[in-house]
């Protein structure tokens, strides 16, 4: 019988507390008292004051699973294999205690006594000038050196804002030939899913300032982040995260809740993983207090909502009924998570509230299209000038998909490059507002990618470099 994703959570945890780690749960979404993060986006993220020593730690070793939003994979859900939006992240964390040896060391033991992953199909990456991680992995594990990839900062080397951070190791799992590409170079780093990362080893050793600076820290910590939707994929033999027994579970529901039918037809599937997706990650923002509004994680949280909406839209739903999907959420991950027990009828009433306002941004922009449309026709034009699409899309909140999909029906178009000028106005209005606060959290945290409101949401940036610092 297939481990299922619940198992293997417990397992990891167990194995981190017989090596001596106190086991805490998952921390809020919502960061405590750090402002350069808009949401907990990895395991070490509410952890960051022990590492840099500013706080001291319940235990040198501690194990956790993290609920984790990466707003930032928002285009890859539903398209690769590996990412989503709300994901879990299992992790071992040493603060000044053990450090390389004892994370690689243990890491492989889990890995293969305790999952029984077949050594040979194990690829890990290091930090280009790593030649310590290297050896520990070619001497010491014993893993052949064609195996053993040097990759550069972008895959290996971790920061998340200002605070700990460090070169890293990753873990892959090489599923074959048939999940390859085209490349002839394909190995772990390559963007397709045939070497699937699935546990990121980091050797936090620095502390980085508001400056960027890299100041060495008196404690070397250690970090690890592995994907449990990941590794249950890999255990479970499964194409994609999606076929994880949890995931399978929303995804059955989604797809008998639209009257559609997954694995036929590319578009269909990925609106179904969409829903998915997005109800797993809103169903937890709600339960973690944020609400929808216009600016910082409440817009997060409303894009999610209206996305999911809008696919919904897609596959033909007319009603509101992603609320009607929360408890199918609940019955596989409320037992880790007991707050979405505790809140399930109240998550339920937010979402609702929420695809009702949608469906009426609905119709408001459908009502002011059919004008500019009859319009176009009077003056027998072809194409909707770039500044009114864009006004349609940001001051009323109408996706800009659906408006191509309706002037297509009357075979009319949108003017793309003028649409594209405004919205580079916008971001750079965006930009401005945000002077330079340009730290990788912020990309991470798909402010650079909102498409509607983001300019009102930088109160407290001035005062962002001190506090976030102490
Ligand atoms: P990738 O390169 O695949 O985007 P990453 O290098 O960004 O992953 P890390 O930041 O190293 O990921 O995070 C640690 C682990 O968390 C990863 O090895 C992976 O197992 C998991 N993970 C990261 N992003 C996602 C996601 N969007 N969905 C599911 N799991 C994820
Ligand atoms: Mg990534
Ligand atoms: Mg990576
Ligand atoms: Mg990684």
């Amino acid at each position: 019988q297939k481990m299922g994703l619940n198992e293997i959570r417990s397992k990891f945890l167990k194995f981190f507390e017989s090596k001596g780690h106190l086991v805490q749960p998952s921390y809020s979404l919502v960061p405590h008292n750090d402002k350069s993060l808009l949401l907990i986006n990895a395991g070490m993220a509410p952890l960051k004051n022990y590492f840099s020593g500013t706080e001291i730690p319940p235990s040198k070793r501690m194990t956790t699973c993290q609920k984790c939003v990466r707003t930032g994979d928002i285009e890859n859900v539903g398209v690769t294999a590996r990412h989503a939006t709300l994901f879990e992240m299992l992790g071992n964390f040493s603060f000044g205690d053990y450090f390389k040896e004892e994370t690689l060391k243990w890491g492989w033991e889990f890995v293969t006594e305790h999952l029984n992953i077949p050594q040979d199909k194990i690829w890990v990456s290091v930090y280009l000038e790593d030649d310590e991680a290297f050896e520990i992995w070619e001497k010491e594990i014993g893993i052949p050196k064609e195996r053993i990839v040097r990759l550069g900062k972008e895959d290996n080397f971790w920061e998340i804002g200002t605070g700990a951070c460090g070169p890293c190791s990753e873990i892959h799992f090489d599923r074959g030939e048939e999940y390859g590409c085209d490349n002839p170079d394909c190995k772990p780093g390559c963007d397709c899913d045939r070497y699937l990362e699935f546990w990121n080893h980091v050797f936090s050793q620095f502390n980085k300032d508001e400056e960027g600076n890299y100041n060495p820290l008196e404690n070397k910590n250690i970090d690890t982040g592995m994907g449990l939707e990941r590794i249950a994929c890999i255990m479970q033999g499964v194409d994609t995260i999606f076929d994880v027994d949890t995931i399978k579970h929303i995804l059955n529901a989604v797809e008998k809740m639209t009257n559609s039918t997954y694995g036929k037809e590319y578009k269909v599937d990925k609106s179904i993983r969409i829903i998915t997706d997005h109800i797993r990650s809103v169903s937890f923002l709600v339960a973690d207090g944020v609400l929808p509004s216009n600016e910082g994680r409440g817009y997060v949280l409303r894009r999610l909502l209206r996305r999911a909406a809008r696919n919904g839209k897609l596959l033909g739903m007319k009603e509101p009924f992603l609320y009607k999907l929360v408890d199918e959420v609940i019955a596989v991950s409320g037992e880790a998570y007991p707050e979405l027990v505790e809140k399930a009828d109240y998550i339920k009433k937010v979402i609702r509230i929420e695809e009702e306002k949608f469906n009426e941004t609905i119709d408001k922009g459908s009502e002011i299209l059919s004008s500019y449309i009859e319009e176009l026709k009077a003056k027998n034009e072809k194409t909707l000038s770039g500044e009114n699409a864009f006004r349609l899309y940001d001051t009323y909140g109408f996706p800009v998909d659906l408006t191509k999909e309706i002037l297509e029906e009357e075979h009319l178009e949108i003017d793309e490059e003028g649409f594209q000028a405004e919205m580079e106005k916008q971001r750079q209005t965006a930009r401005d507002a945000r002077g330079n606060m340009d730290s990788e959290a912020w990309k991470e945290d798909a402010i650079a990618k909102l498409d509607k409101d983001i300019v009102t949401d930088f109160e407290g940036y001035e005062t962002l470099s001190i506090e976030s610092t102490v």
